[in-house]
């Protein structure tokens, strides 16, 4: 599975480039003056947001390569059977096969459990 590493160190460097990216931005903080609804206000707050995705998108990738170098990676968090390379291609962070993402996705105990659950309903 070395290209799977490959794939991951390679969305994380672009993961780690944007986060730069964006925090290079968010230093130049607009004045939350008078004008209320100020456009770079609102701006900022956007990129603050997507910054957090990327936050979480960096915390993922590191758990994945982690998973990858125990040898787990591509095997379901849930019932150990191998992930489908399909699925991996798409969502290369996640912990779940298809069947029990769909569990997850229909049974809320599971919700939190699965971050990668925003994403399957792309
Ligand atoms: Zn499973």
């Amino acid at each position: 599975m070395g290209s799977a590493r490959e794939r991951l160190q390679a969305d994380l460097r672009e993961a780690e480039g944007e986060l730069q990216k964006l925090d290079q931005r968010l230093e130049q903080r607009p004045e939350f003056g008078p004008g209320k609804g100020n456009p770079r206000a609102y701006s900022w707050e956007m990129e603050l947001a997507r910054r957090k995705r990327v936050m979480a998108r960096i915390d993922a990738l590191r758990e994945a390569l982690a998973r990858e170098r125990e040898g787990a990676y591509g095997s379901c968090e849930r019932c150990a059977r191998p992930i489908s390379p399909e699925r991996l291609d798409i969502l290369p962070t996640t912990t779940l096969c298809v069947s029990c993402a769909r569990a997850a996705t229909s049974d809320p105990a599971f919700r939190s459990a699965d971050g990668a659950h925003g994403a399957i309903q792309k």
